[in-house]
This record gives structure tokens, C-alpha cells and sequence, in this order.
């Protein structure tokens, strides 16, 4: 028997499978999905078993040299997906399957020195004598860190040591010593009057015994009865106790309870909704359903509501939500709801815990993942229903190979399951709402918050105004006096400087003049190493102009303010206002996210001030403002979805405001209030604002009109990435139909990353069946030449980024 083979290194020589002779006596332990370990050039290499067949071309197979896995990582369902993913993201098989699963599976290498079958350790030198210690192998790096290099390579040379390299996981399962009881109390009762009466632990434990015949891990006993292991070494020897290892899943919620939900009653709305997917889960039938509901409309219990509908049909759901929702709040909701049957995957977890959570869902110990975007990957046999909740949300797209968005494996998976996918938002992409307005995807409709909670008011401020005024500050007079109104009433603040990305523009504080592209509908972006103005689409570039181009007023600057300062201006304008500032910075720690929610959810401080991450998912019943300092900084971006992303922000940040009994009041800063993206975020008027923004992606040709793919080329030489640029646009430019849109080649956005000098080339277009054929074969083009010139050719389909 034959095993067809995926080995983990991505390279285009080996994006194929490789055959290899399966030993006789594993024949019926090895099928595909199976992780084996086998030899590769000289050394060995993890891989993944594809298919088994009777008969290879190859001459002189080689043999797997070990199984890692005795049940399959990935199912048949994932192994199709992978080719999939590999297919449409122009990406490795191998990175594809490695993306669908948990970092602890990748393989750990290591290398090892061995005596040679036969020989003895006590035929060495003394040097080696003392190195090996008894032992018959010992890792590279222990060696090399005794012996000198010669004397290990003579050694090597004529056969005195081997060097081995082994495959194994990288993170163990963990395992606890659990004890149970082989004696009875009787038998105890008998042993505790024998014993001797100063052995204190030994009396200890045999009372404890007897009042606690119950199984317990070890750790424990030791820590209940503060006694040494030896004591319970001498218990297990002696026949008392028996112990045996159990597996240990490590779990960070372990010590935390969560109280138990039911379901609330649905309002009609909500119900209409429920009714539909939950018909599409029953009937098992795969439809794709766009969940438009403003914020506050009760979308979450609709979650809620249809993943138990599909639990009671013994089938499992999968929620995606971005990473930055994953807030206690989230969890605790699902824990709450669901209990023992959530797993909860998020990126603070450890790869420890990571692999423990997926250990659950393989063995189908729970029902529910809740997860951000890779969980799409969970390995459920028979999924009931897809939910990705803020759907818009750029964090779905992978950034790195395999470049996918998790809406398209959603899709692609619920298919398989015969299930639905719903896509819920308060301001869905503009991609989807175009597929929900043609009918490819069903729209649900919540329009009004639970209890007909008004939706907050929203003022905007113009801060051009402000400076007429004479006010120089970042606090404009109106939010100024409302933020000591709530400081007097105890109520609380929420303020966001919308700072995204590290592109700063140029602006004239005067007329909120931003300098734009002459040829493209975007803004230009601030080059400090060359202190010039670019453009990131088309590569046009100037220099910062001295005065205003409209009014010739010279406070044009660059803008970008930090969080840091506002908390020095808070700190100087209201003294006795308690500030937590969650931004990059402070944010960095295991758990620190949650635990400064907490403390503002506690009531610990007046004002949250963040970046974008305080936006979404806050639930906070005291919150009665919410303020915007700067709303323009995410508007002028190079970047077509500028616009689309400032709306969602602002809508986003008032949806924290007035959520429950308290009124909520949102004032919005900023230097273009006739901009339609902040006029139509303050109407919260998401139709409006769609019509508008399709209209502006029609003129200017971009998505959803238009797919896109961009390429890069990137090299330490900047003439090997022209090259292989020009090599790629000539060969899309002859493959590709002639309504493509072919721009470029120019230089990134980003021109050296690295010291890798970058080129791209974007291609717009509506239906190109051979795009995928042709991309394709540029990476095996490039494949031979990639090691000798060091020339990379990165491929993104739809990209989100045109760095
Ligand atoms: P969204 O996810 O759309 O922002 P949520 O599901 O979080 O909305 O609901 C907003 C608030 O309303 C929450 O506090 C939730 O507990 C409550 N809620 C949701 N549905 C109902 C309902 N049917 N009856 C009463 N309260 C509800
Ligand atoms: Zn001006
Ligand atoms: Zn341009």
C-alpha cells in the first residue's frame, strides 16, 4: 500500500504530493488525514496523508517512519477544502491544511545525535562517555554545546555517531495522575493503628482517606494535605492507592461560573427571523441569510435562539465574531446559555489551550464554537448552522497565506452541510448588502431596538468652527460641557479617537481641505522617510505644500493624535475624572482587554478612552455618551473603503450609547460635517448612506462592481521585482479578456518592507474564468527561480489592503 503525501514545507518543488510505502503492519492504522512523519531529503518531515492507493510510478519508495495521530486531524469534508482553499487563495496545499488547524499540530523538529545500532557508549572517549551519560541519543544542542565541532564531524564522517532527526508535536497533550482507592476503610482503619505515631503524613493521609474514599488527582491531595509526593509514591507501592493518568483539558474558564440563561421571549421582529433560519436549519438547506438589525435589535439572541434550534436537532453551530467582540460579555452570554457545550477559541488563549478547545469540538464533547476567524475551520461532522456576526468586519480576511475570508469558507462549507450561513450587522459591507438588495442572499430585517429603546441622539461638531472660535483644543465647547454634566450625574463616557492604521494625512485646519490624488478619488498619504505626499493606487506623488491649495491658509498639517495626549488634556480639564485608556498599548498583556472592561463595567472609572477597539460589543447600562474625537481620521486613508469604514465606525461607537434604561447622546467631531459618511452616520440612515457610497464604487470602478486581485513582487533587488512585476502584468495582460483593468506595474504602497523592495499590479474585473489558471501558473513560473534570485510573488484575491 501506497500513501500519497503532503510534507510541511511550502515551497512550490513541493506543493504535490509525494508517494511513500506504507509498512505492512500499519496497514489499517494509516488513512488520509493521519499526520506521519517521513524522510525527506536527508532528513524527516512531518506531512499529512491525502490518499492511500495500491500502486506508485516511483522506483525505490521510501517508508513512512512514524504515525503521529491515530485518528484523522482532518476529515475528509477539510481535506476537500483545503485542496479548495489552495485552489482560489493561490495558496500551498500544505499552508492550507496548517491554517485549518491548531498551531500544536505543526510539526516540532529536532535533531538528535545517536550511537549507531550495535555499539555501546563505553567504546568512547571520556568525553563522549560523559556527554551521553548512559544515554544512546542526545539533541544536537546539548552536543555541539560540549563536543567541539570537529571532533563531532570526524565522528559523523567515519560512522562513530548518527545524527537522527525526529518529528514530533509540539505541544503534549496534558495528563493529571488521578488516585483512586484499592483498599477498604476497613482494611485503612487496620493500617492507620498500625502505623508508627510520629508519621505524621502517613496518619494524614490514611485519615483523609477514610473520610474521603472519592477518586482525586494528585496535585490536589498534595495541596489539600500539604504532604510530599514521596508519601503518596509510598502509598501507590505499597498497593493502597492505584494511580493512573487522565487526560486534562486546560481550560481558562475552569474557574469561572457562569450563571445559567434561558431563552427570552422574542419580539415579532426577532421572530420573523428565527422563523426562517430556523426553517433553512430543519430543512437542511443551505441559504445564505444577511441579518440587518441596528444595534441593540436583539441579533445576539436570535444567535442564541437558532443554535440551540440546531443543537436539538444534534447538530453543531460555528459563530464567528471578530476578535476584538470576543468580550467577557460575548462569552458569557454563550457559557451562560450553553454551558460545558460552548468552546470558546480566541487569540489570548495559548496554543495549549487552543489545542485543548479543539480536542472538544473533534471529539464532539461540544456543540458550539465560538470563535474569531479561524474557528470557521472547526472540525464539527455535521454543522447545523454558520453565524458570522459583524460581518463587515476587515479582520475576516486573513492577511497572510492562505489569504482567505471566512464568509467564503462559511459559505463554502455550509454548502457541504446543507446548512445555513447568516451574516448579521447594523451595517452590513456594501458587498453583501448588493447580494442581499439582488436576492443571492436572503435579507432579515430587525429595525428597531428591543423595548423601542430610542436610538441615541447624535450631534455633529465643526471643529473648523471651534478653532474660528478661538478654541485650540481637542474637546470642542459642546462636548466639553456634556462630559462634566456626566461626571456631576455619575454616569458614564465613552470616548473614541478614531486613529486607524499608521497613514497620516495632510490637512488645512482652516477649510478641512484634504490633499487628494489629481488622478484617483482617494486621498494622499504622508511619506515621513521621504517626506513626500503618494498616492497608493496609482503612485502618483508630490511634495507637502507649504499653504493651502484652496485658501491659502498655512495650518496644513499632518494629523494624528495620540491617545496619550488626550489623556493629558482629560487630565487637565477635568481633574477628577477617572480615566482608563484601552489602546495598543495598554492592551498588550494576557487578559488585559477584559480586565480593563471590567473594571469599567464595575463602575471603576468615568471615562473609557480607546482606539477603534472600544467600538463594538460594550453593553454597559451607565453609558450616556459617547464622543468622537476626530471622525475624519479614518475618512481620509488611502483606501476606497474610507468612507464605508468611517460610517460603520460611527455607527458602530453610538450603538455603546443608551442601551438601556438611560438615554444615550453622541457627539461627533470633526472638520468635514457635510462629509455624506458622517451626515448620513449621525441620521443612522445606513440605506441612504448605501445608494450614495454604490454610486461613488460605480464611477471609480471598485468593488462591489468589480472583483479585485492584487499582486506583489518583492525582492532584496529592486530590478529582480521589476522583472518579475512586468513578467506578470505581460502575462495577465495576455491571458486575461479585455474588459480587465490592469493597473500597474508601480511600486507599493509600502515600497520596502524588510528591505524587500515591492512592485504590485492590481487587476479589476467581472468575470475572468481564466484568472485562476493564470495566477497559478505564475507561481510555478517562479517557483524554479525563487531560491537562486530570492524574488517572492505574493497573490490576494479581493484584497483589503493594497499595501
Ligand atoms: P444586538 O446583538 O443586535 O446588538 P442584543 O442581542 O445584544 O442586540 O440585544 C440588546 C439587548 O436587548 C440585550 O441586553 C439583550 O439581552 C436584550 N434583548 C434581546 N432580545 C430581547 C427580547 N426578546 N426581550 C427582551 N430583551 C431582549
Ligand atoms: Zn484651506
Ligand atoms: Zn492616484
Amino acid at each position: 500500500m501506497i500513501a500519497e503525501i503532503f510534507v510541511e514545507l511550502p515551497t512550490q518543488q513541493t506543493n504535490k504530493p509525494f508517494d511513500y510505502a506504507i509498512p505492512e503492519e500499519w496497514h489499517d492504522l494509516i488513512c488520509p488525514g493521519i499526520r506521519v512523519a517521513v524522510p525527506f531529503g536527508g532528513r524527516k518531515l512531518l506531512g499529512f496523508v491525502t490518499k492511500i492507493k495500491a500502486n506508485s510510478d516511483v522506483k525505490n519508495l521510501k517508508e513512512i517512519d512514524h504515525i503521529l495521530d491515530l485518528e484523522p486531524v482532518l476529515n475528509k469534508e477539510l481535506l476537500v477544502l483545503g485542496e479548495w482553499l489552495a485552489t482560489h487563495t493561490v495558496c500551498y496545499t500544505i499552508a492550507a491544511y496548517q491554517a485549518m488547524l491548531p498551531a500544536a499540530l505543526k510539526g516540532k523538529y529536532e535533531k538528535r545525535i545517536t550511537l549507531p545500532e550495535g555499539r555501546s557508549v563505553a567504546e568512547y572517549s571520556e568525553n563522549m562517555q560523559q556527554l551521553f551519560c548512559n544515554r544512546i541519543s542526545i539533541s544536537w544542542d546539548e552536543a555541539i554545546a560540549v563536543v567541539n565541532m570537529k571532533e563531532l564531524k570526524t565522528a559523523l564522517a567515519n560512522g562513530d555517531l548518527e545524527i537522527a532527526f525526529q518529528v514530533e508535536d509540539k505541544i503534549k497533550v496534558k495528563t493529571e495522575r488521578v488516585l483512586s482507592l484499592v483498599q477498604t476503610q476497613t482494611q485503612l482503619k487496620e493500617l492507620l493503628d498500625s502505623t508508627r505515631k510520629n508519621a505524621n503524613n502517613q496518619i494524614k493521609l490514611l485519615q483523609f482517606l477514610i473520610d474521603n474514599p472519592a477518586e482525586i488527582t494528585a496535585t490536589e491531595l498534595m495541596n489539600q494535605l500539604s504532604i510530599p509526593n514521596d508519601v503518596i509514591k509510598k502509598f501507590i507501592d505499597q498497593g493502597i492507592l492505584l494511580a493512573k493518568q487522565v487526560e486534562l483539558y486546560r481550560d481558562p474558564f475552569a474557574m469561572t461560573s457562569f450563571e445559567k440563561t434561558t431563552h427570552m421571549t422574542l419580539t415579532a421582529a426577532q421572530e420573523a427571523a428565527f422563523d426562517s433560519i430556523a426553517k433553512a436549519i430543519e430543512d437542511e438547506t443551505h441559504e445564505n441569510f444577511l441579518l440587518f438589525g441596528v444595534t441593540g435589535s436583539g441579533k445576539t439572541e436570535v444567535y442564541l435562539q437558532t443554535i440551540d434550534q440546531a443543537i436539538q436537532q444534534e447538530k453543531q453551530a460555528i459563530m464567528l465574531v471578530p476578535e476584538i467582540s470576543l468580550t467577557p460579555q460575548m462569552v458569557t452570554r454563550f457559557k451562560g446559555r450553553f454551558g460545558e457545550r460552548v468552546a470558546v477559541l480566541h487569540s489570548g488563549l495559548s496554543n495549549g489551550e487552543k489545542y485543548d478547545e479543539w480536542r472538544k469540538i473533534i471529539r464532539g464533547e461540544v456543540s458550539v464554537v465560538v470563535g474569531a476567524r479561524s474557528a470557521i475551520y472547526a472540525p464539527f461532522q455535521n454543522l447545523g448552522m454558520i453565524i458570522i456576526d459583524e460581518e463587515h468586519e476587515g479582520t475576516y480576511k486573513q492577511e497572510e497565506s492562505p489569504r482567505y475570508h471566512a464568509r467564503d469558507v462559511a459559505i463554502k462549507r455550509a454548502e457541504h452541510h446543507k446548512c445555513p450561513v447568516v451574516m448579521g450587522s447594523a451595517t452590513p459591507s456594501l458587498e453583501s448588502f448588493a447580494r442581499a438588495k439582488k436576492g443571492v442572499y436572503t435579507l432579515l430585517n430587525l429595525n428597531e431596538r428591543i423595548n423601542q429603546r430610542a436610538m441615541p441622539t447624535v450631534s455633529v461638531v465643526d471643529m473648523r468652527e471651534e478653532l474660528r472660535m478661538g478654541n485650540r483644543s481637542m474637546f470642542s465647547r459642546e462636548l466639553s460641557e456634556k462630559i462634566s454634566d456626566r461626571l456631576l450625574k455619575k454616569e458614564q463616557i465613552v470616548l473614541l479617537l478614531n486613529r486607524r492604521g499608521h497613514s497620516s494625512f495632510i490637512m488645512c485646519r482652516d477649510c478641512g481641505l484634504v490633499v487628494q490624488c489629481p488622478q484617483c478619488d482617494v486621498s494622499l498619504t504622508y511619506h515621513r522617510t521621504s517626506n513626500q505626499l503618494k498616492c497608493h493606487y496609482c503612485g502618483y506623488e508630490t511634495n507637502v505644500p507649504r499653504l493651502c491649495p484652496t485658501c491659502n491658509s498655512d495650518h496644513i498639517r499632518f494629523f494624528g493624535t495620540g491617545t496619550q495626549k488626550v489623556e493629558e488634556e482629560i487630565a487637565k480639564l477635568f481633574p477628577k475624572a477617572r480615566v482608563i485608556r484601552m489602546d495598543v498599548d495598554t492592551t498588550r498583556g494576557k487578559g488585559a482587554h477584559e480586565r480593563l472592561l471590567k473594571q469599567f463595567g464595575d463602575g471603576d472609572a468615568d471615562i473609557l478612552l480607546g482606539t477603534q477597539m472600544i467600538a463594538k460589543g460594550l453593553d454597559y447600562p451607565n453609558i450616556t455618551l459617547v464622543g468622537v474625537l476626530a471622525a475624519d481620521t479614518s475618512l481620509h486613508i488611502a483606501d476606497f473603503r474610507a468612507s464605508e469604514k468611517t460610517f460603520q465606525l460611527l455607527t458602530q461607537v453610538s450603538g455603546r450609547a443608551g442601551r438601556h434604561l438611560l438615554e444615550g447622546e453622541v457627539v461627533v467631531q470633526t472638520y468635514t460635517p457635510e462629509h455624506y459618511s458622517i451626515e448620513l452616520a449621525a441620521s443612522q440612515d445606513f440605506e441612504s448612506f448605501y445608494d450614495r457610497e454604490m454610486m461613488v464604487r460605480r464611477n471609480t470602478a471598485f468593488s462591489p462592481y468589480y472583483f479585485m486581485t492584487l499582486i506583489t513582487a518583492s525582492s532584496e533587488d529592486q530590478f529582480t521585482a521589476i522583472e518579475e512585476i512586468r513578467r506578470a502584468a505581460i502575462m495577465l495582460k495576455d491571458g486575461l479578456s479585455k474588459q480587465a483593468i490592469i493597473f500597474g506595474p508601480t511600486p507599493s504602497p509600502i515600497a520596502k518592507i524588510n528591505n524587500r523592495y515591492r512592485f504590485q499590479c492590481l487587476i479589476k474585473y467581472k468575470n475572468e474564468p481564466n484568472l485562476l489558471e493564470i495566477l497559478h501558473q505564475l507561481n510555478e513560473n517562479l517557483g524554479a527561480k525563487t531560491a537562486k534570485s530570492g524574488v517572492y510573488l505574493s497573490i490576494d484575491m479581493n484584497p483589503n489592503m493594497m499595501m
